[in-house]
Formats: C-alpha cells, structure tokens, sequence
C-alpha cells in the first residue's frame, strides 16, 4: 500500500517566499480551506487570532529566527 500524503507535511519555507501582508521573507505558512497565505513573524503575530480561527494546519518556522547563525544587519 502506498502511503498518502498528509495534510501536516508542507514543504519548508525559502527566501522566496514572501509575506502575504507585507513582502517581507516568510516564516508562517498558514493553510486553510480557501488556500494559503504567508506572513512573516511579525504578521503571524499579529493576525494571531484570526489565523487561529481559520487555519487548518499552521507551519511555523520562526524559530528559525531566533538561531545564533542568523544575522539581521
Ligand atoms: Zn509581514
């Protein structure tokens, strides 16, 4: 039997994709029955609330932020 693909498997986030609400890198890919939006940290915090109503897999990876080799000039 093949194994089907499950809705928690997104692929990883890149540099190209960008925050839906204002163009900065992505780093929360929020799925939902009408499609899906990117944010970056500060936009996932933000519609926190919202996303929490409507997503229906959330993938979260601004902890990528927080590592000790990423540099913010
Ligand atoms: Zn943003």
């Amino acid at each position: 039997m093949s194994t089907t693909a499950s809705p928690e498997t997104t692929p990883a986030l890149t540099a190209a994709d960008r925050c839906d609400a204002c163009g900065a890198q992505g780093y929360v890919r929020v799925l939902m029955d009408a499609g899906e939006l990117i944010f970056c940290a500060h936009h996932a915090r933000k519609h926190a609330a919202t996303i929490d109503q409507v997503a229906t897999h959330v993938h979260d990876e601004t902890s990528r932020l927080y590592e000790p080799e990423h540099e913010q000039a």
